[in-house]
Formats: structure tokens, sequence, C-alpha cells
């Protein structure tokens, strides 16, 4: 597994593989086989992976927070939901944004500081373990310059679709 210091660096090298790639899987990939390839190597590199020691996802992306999840986060740290607002949030419109990149909740340890109830996006991120992983796959290769894991994802299902490393197949 790439180590996530590195992930930047790995992936301009296989940036434009990867794009082609997506176009293949696209243009070729049956969508319900493409999401249990997914879903197994989603489960398989998970397993024993400890994010604790990677969190470039709490590091690159804007969190986006629920009415919902701002209430239990406000509840968790012992403020007031206007409190939690007026200091973590800017309201944008795609509704409540953390203000900080990387975010604020992350700690030294690499923990997060609202475990509890950190919002939908980050327990589910990077949703490879999702259902039509096909209609996502311009996120997936995003998602593969920040995450260690996807990366891996995409490396290996390339394999398996026989694809090479210019691009051919
Ligand atoms: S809320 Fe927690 S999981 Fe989500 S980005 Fe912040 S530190 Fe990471
Ligand atoms: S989900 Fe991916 S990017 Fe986020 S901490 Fe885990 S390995 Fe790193």
């Amino acid at each position: 597994m790439i180590e996530p210091s590195k992930i930047k660096e790995k992936f301009e090298k296989v940036e434009r593989e990867n794009y082609k790639f997506r176009t293949y899987l696209k243009n070729r990939a049956d969508i319900d086989e493409l999401d249990e390839q997914f879903l197994e190597l989603h489960n398989e590199l998970f397993k024993n992976y400890d994010c604790n020691k990677c969190r470039n996802c709490c590091k690159e992306y804007s969190i986006t927070f629920e009415d919902t999840e701002i209430e239990q986060a406000s509840k968790l740290l012992k403020i007031t939901k206007k409190e939690f607002i007026d200091k973590y949030i800017e309201e944008t419109i795609n509704g409540y944004d953390l203000k900080d990149k990387p975010c604020c909740f992350l700690t030294e340890k690499g923990a997060c500081g609202i475990e509890k109830c950190k919002p939908e996006g980050c327990r589910e991120y990077p949703f490879t373990n999702k259902p039509e992983r096909l209609l996502s796959l311009l996120s997936i290769v995003d998602f593969a310059s920040v995450c260690p894991i996807v990366f891996e994802m995409l490396e290996r299902l390339k394999k398996t679709y026989g694809f090479n490393r210019r691009g051919r197949y």
C-alpha cells in the first residue's frame, strides 16, 4: 500500500492512465459486476488498514454537515448549535461546510474529535462499498489522488481487466 504522504506524487504518474481506465470501464464494465469488484476490494483492503495513520481525506476535503449532524456534534462538544455554527461553519450553496481544511476536529494522533457523531460524508468516504460505482468513476479517480486504498483498488482493477500501463488492453 502506498504511503499516504506519497500519494500525490504516485497519482501524478498514473493520472492520465486512470482517466483512460475510467473511460474503458464506462464503456465496457457491467454495472453490477463492477459493484461486486469494488465491494470485495473495499472489504479486503479496509479490513486491516488503520485510517488513523493516514487521514488524508480529513486533510483534503471540505466536510458538509446536515442540520441534525450539527445538533449532535454541538451536543457532544457541549456547546450550542449557534456556537458551533459561528465557530466552525461556513454556509455555502452546499449547506453547512466546515470552515477549516484540514478539518479542525482532526487530532494530532490522527483520531476524529467528534468520532461518535461525525457527518455521514466522513463515515461513508470513499463510498466504494456503495452501489452504482460505474456512475461515480470520476469521483473515484479523484479519490485515488487522496486515498491510498482507492489508489490500490484502481491498480488491482486494472489487472483484473487486463488494462496495461500504457492505457491499452
Ligand atoms: S469530522 Fe472527523 S472524520 Fe470528518 S473530516 Fe473531521 S476529523 Fe475527519
Ligand atoms: S479513507 Fe482513505 S484517505 Fe481516508 S483515512 Fe482511510 S485510507 Fe486515508
